[in-house]
C-alpha cells in the first residue's frame, strides 16, 4: 500500500506550480495491486479488482482536472515540475522518468488518461496505439524492474504502473471511454437507472434478452451477437458525432443504449459458453 501522507511529504519537496485549487485535490493514489493486475494481457478484466464501481468513483475525483485546464483540450496539466531526486526541469507531462538522472517520477496531478497514453482527446481513438503504448508504458514501469531500487522508487513504480493499467482499461472500451469524457465533461450516467432509455427501446431491448434465454442452438445465439455488434458499431458513430459536437445529453443518452447493448454482448459470450 502507498500512503497517501508519505507522497505528500515527497510531492512537496518538488517545484509544483499548481493553483491554489489544485493544491487541495490530489490524485488518488492507487492501491499496491498485483502481478496479475500488472500483466494484463492475461487477466485484465478481472473483476474483483478493477470493479466498475471503483472505477467510476476514482473517475469522478478526476473532475477536478476541469478547474485547472480547458475540457476540450483536457490534455495538459499545466504544471512545471522537477524531478524529486536532482530537481532538474521535467520538461514534459507526463514525465515518468527524469531525463537527467533517470530516476522514476511519482504520477503527476491533473493528468488526462488521454494524455497519459499518448492518445488523440477522441472518442474514436486508434486502439492500437493505445496498446502499443501501453505495453511500452509497462515494460518501463513494472515493479518487477525495481525489486533493487529504493523504497520510493518501488512505490512510484506502482502507482504508475496501476494508473497506467487504470488508464489503459478505461480507454480500451467505448463505453467507459465514453463515460470518462463525460466524466471530464462534467456530467456521468446516474448509477442503477434508465436514464437516457426510452420505454420503447427498453421493451425492445426485454425482446432480445428473451430471445437470448431461449436461444437453444450456438447459431440462434450468434445472431443475436452479430445484431449487437452492428447497434454497438452504430452507436459509436453516433456517440463520436455527439461529442465532436459538443452535444453531450445527445452522447449520454446514446451511452447509456450503448451500456445496455454492451451487457447483452456479455450476455451472449456467456450464453455460447453454455453449448461449450
Ligand atoms: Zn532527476
Amino acid at each position: 500500500m502507498f500512503p497517501v501522507s508519505s507522497l505528500r511529504i515527497i510531492r512537496s519537496s518538488r517545484r509544483v506550480l499548481y493553483s491554489s485549487t489544485v493544491m487541495t485535490n490530489r490524485l488518488p493514489v492507487p492501491k499496491a495491486v498485483t502481478c496479475s493486475v500488472h500483466c494484463v494481457c492475461t487477466s485484465f478484466y478481472k473483476k474483483d479488482i478493477w470493479d466498475f464501481r471503483a472505477l467510476d468513483k476514482e473517475m469522478r475525483l478526476f473532475n477536478y482536472t476541469k478547474k485547472a485546464i480547458s475540457s476540450r483540450s483536457c490534455y495538459s496539466s499545466q504544471v512545471k515540475l522537477n524531478c524529486w531526486n536532482c530537481n532538474h526541469f521535467l520538461d514534459k507531462t507526463p514525465s515518468f522518468f527524469c531525463n537527467s538522472c533517470n530516476i522514476i517520477q511519482p504520477p503527476e496531478e491533473g493528468t488526462s488518461f488521454f494524455k497519459i497514453m499518448d492518445c488523440d482527446y477522441k472518442f474514436t481513438l486508434d486502439t492500437h496505439k493505445l496498446q502499443t503504448r501501453y505495453l511500452q508504458l509497462q515494460r518501463s514501469l513494472h515493479p518487477d524492474n525495481f525489486s533493487q531500487k529504493s523504497v520510493k522508487e518501488q512505490e512510484f513504480s506502482e502507482s504508475q504502473s496501476a494508473l497506467v493499467n487504470k488508464a489503459y482499461k478505461t480507454l480500451l472500451k467505448p463505453l467507459t471511454r465514453g463515460l470518462y469524457m463525460l466524466e471530464l465533461e462534467g456530467m456521468r450516467l446516474e448509477e442503477g437507472t434508465d436514464s437516457g432509455a426510452d420505454s420503447d427501446f427498453l421493451m425492445e431491448l426485454m425482446e432480445i434478452n428473451e430471445a437470448l434465454d431461449e436461444a437453444q442452438t450456438p447459431e440462434q445465439a450468434n445472431k443475436i451477437g452479430k445484431d449487437t455488434k452492428g447497434k454497438l458499431a452504430d452507436l459509436t458513430e453516433q456517440i463520436d458525432a455527439a461529442l465532436r459536437k459538443g452535444e453531450l445529453h445527445t452522447a449520454k443518452a446514446l451511452l447509456t443504449k450503448m451500456k445496455y447493448h454492451a451487457n447483452i454482448e456479455e450476455k451472449v459470450k456467456e450464453k455460447l459458453s453454455e453449448f461449450m
